[in-house]
C-alpha cells in the first residue's frame, strides 16, 4: 500500500511525560504505516525547554502561523515541585499560555462521544463543544477589603485629562470591592475564533452573557458579537445553514440541558472556567475531550485537554503496566491531520483522520478500553488493555475498516 502524501508540513509539538510516550506509540502504530508524515518537529519536554531558555516554545508557536495548524502534546507546567525535579534554571510559563499569547487564539474543547460511555445527561446525543474567553475580567481584577465606612468611586483619568467619577457605594461598614476590565480588541478576536469555528464544525453558535444586568459590560459582548456576525459571517452562516444565537447565560444552561447536543458555546471567562469543567464531567472523562485553538487570523493547534498523566509516566518508570487512555491524543492528531488535509485540498489525508477516529471510537464500542473507561462504561465485559495494547487494537480495526 502506497503512503497518503502531504503536501505541507504539520507543526508537531511534543511534551512531557506519559503522553510523550504515547505519542510515539500513536505515530509509529498509527501514523507512520499509512501517512508519510511530514512534519515541522518542535520538542517542549521540559528538559529541551530549560535548554533553550524556552526559546523553543515561541518558536513551535510562530511555525504555527507560518503553517496554520499544529499538534501539541501535554506538557509540564513548571511549579516548584518540577525546579527541582528538573533542575530548571527558571520557571517558565505555561506553553499553552505562551502559544496562546503568541496566536492570540480562544480554546475550544469538544467530548469525544462513545457508545456505553453514557452522558449523565441522557438527552445529548451530540457534543457540545464550549469556548471561553481567556482574557480578563475577574482573572485580571482589582480588589480591595473595606474595614469601614467610606465611599467607593469608579474614576476614569482619559489621556486627554478628562475625569470620569461615579459613586459605587457608599459604605456604612466593613465590605469588599473589586474592579476588572475587557478590552474590545481581545473581545473582537473571541467572536471572530468563535464563528470561524462554528462555520469549520457547521454547528450552530451560542453566545452567553447577563447583559440584562450588566448593561455597559456584558452589553459591549453583546454588540459586538452581534456586529461582527452581521458584517462578517452573516451570510457564510446562512450557506451552511447554521444560525447565530444570542441569550443569557441562566437562560442557556437551562436550555444546554434540554438540547441534543451539537452546538458551540461561547462563553465570557468565568462562565467558560465553571461550565467546561461541568460538561468535561457530565460527558464522562476528561481523557474523552479535545482540546483545539483557533486564532482569529485562522490559525489551528489541536491537543488534548488532560495533561502529561504524571501518576501513570511515574509507573512506567518502575517498569510497571500502565494503561492510559490515548484518545484524546489520537484526535488531537487526526483534527489536525484532517484541518492540513482540507487546506491543502488532500482528501486522502482528510479521509485518513476520519477512518482513524471511526477506528478508535469502534474499538472501545466492541468492549476493548484502558482503565479509566471500564470504570464508567455501561459496556458488560469490557476488556481492560495496557497503553500499547490499546493502541494496537486500534490498528487491528483501522485495517478492518
Ligand atoms: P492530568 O495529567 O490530567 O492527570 C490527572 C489524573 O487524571 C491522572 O492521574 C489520571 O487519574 C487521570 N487522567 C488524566 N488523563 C488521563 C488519561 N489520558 N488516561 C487515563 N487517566 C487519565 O493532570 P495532573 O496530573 O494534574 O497534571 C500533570 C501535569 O500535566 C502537570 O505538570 C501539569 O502542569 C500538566 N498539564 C498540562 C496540560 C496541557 O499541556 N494542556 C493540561 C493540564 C495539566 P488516575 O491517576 O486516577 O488514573
Ligand atoms: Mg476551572
Amino acid at each position: 500500500m502506497e503512503k497518503i502524501r502531504m503536501k505541507t508540513p504539520l507543526v508537531e509539538i511534543d511534551g512531557d511525560e506519559m503522553t510523550r510516550i504515547l505519542w510515539k506509540m500513536i505515530k509509529e502504530e498509527l501514523l507512520e504505516p499509512y501517512i508519510d508524515l511530514n512534519t515541522e518537529y518542535y520538542d517542549l519536554g521540559l528538559k529541551h525547554r530549560d535548554e533553550t531558555g524556552d526559546q523553543v516554545t515561541a518558536e513551535a508557536a510562530n511555525a504555527i502561523k507560518k503553517y496554520g495548524v499544529g499538534v501539541k502534546c501535554a506538557t509540564i507546567t513548571p511549579n516548584a515541585a518540577r525546579m527541582e525535579e528538573y533542575d530548571l534554571k527558571e520557571m517558565y510559563r505555561s506553553p499553552n499560555g505562551t502559544i496562546r499569547a503568541i496566536l492570540d487564539g480562544t480554546v475550544f474543547r469538544t467530548p469525544i462521544l462513545v457508545k456505553g460511555i453514557d452522558p449523565v445527561v441522557s438527552r445529548w446525543e451530540k457534543p457540545i463543544t464550549i469556548a471561553r474567553h481567556a482574557y480578563g475580567d475577574v482573572y485580571r481584577n482589582t480588589e480591595y477589603r473595606v474595614n469601614g465606612k467610606g465611599t467607593a468611586k469608579l474614576v476614569f483619568e482619559a489621556e486627554d485629562g478628562t475625569v470620569s467619577e461615579q459613586t459605587i457605594f457608599r459604605f456604612d461598614g466593613p465590605g469588599v470591592l473589586q474592579g476588572m476590565y475587557n478590552l474590545d480588541a481581545s473581545i473582537e478576536s473571541f467572536a471572530r475564533s468563535c464563528f470561524r469555528y462554528a462555520l469549520s464544525v457547521k454547528e450552530d453558535l451560542w453566545f452567553s452573557s447577563k447583559d440584562t444586568i450588566s448593561k455597559i459590560y456584558d452589553g459591549k459582548f453583546k454588540e459586538i458579537f452581534q456586529r461582527i456576525y452581521d458584517e462578517e459571517f452573516k451570510t457564510a452562516f446562512e450557506q451552511e445553514g447554521i444560525t447565530y444565537f444570542y441569550t443569557l447565560i441562566d437562560d442557556a444552561v437551562a436550555r444546554i440541558m434540554k438540547s441534543k447536543g451539537g452546538i458551540v458555546w461561547a462563553c465570557k471567562n468565568y462562565d467558560g472556567d465553571v461550565f467546561s469543567d461541568m460538561l468535561s464531567s457530565a460527558f464522562g472523562s476528561l481523557a474523552m475531550m479535545t482540546s483545539v485553538l483557533v486564532s482569529p487570523d485562522g490559525y489551528y493547534e489541536y491537543e488534548a485537554a488532560h495533561g502529561t498523566v504524571q501518576r501513570h509516566y511515574y509507573k512506567y518508570l518502575n517498569g510497571e503496566e500502565t494503561s492510559t487512555n490515548s484518545v484524546a491524543t489520537i484526535f488531537a492528531w487526526s483534527g489536525a491531520l484532517r484541518k492540513r488535509g482540507e487546506l491543502d485540498g488532500n482528501q486522502e489525508l482528510t479521509a485518513f483522520a476520519d477512518k482513524l477516529e471511526k477506528a478508535t471510537i469502534e474499538t472501545i464500542e466492541q468492549g476493548v478500553m484502558t482503565g479509566d473507561l471500564v470504570q464508567i462504561t455501561t459496556i458488560q465485559n469490557p476488556r481492560k488493555v495496557n497503553s500499547l495494547e490499546f493502541i494496537q487494537a486500534i490498528r487491528t480495526t483501522l485495517e478492518s475498516l
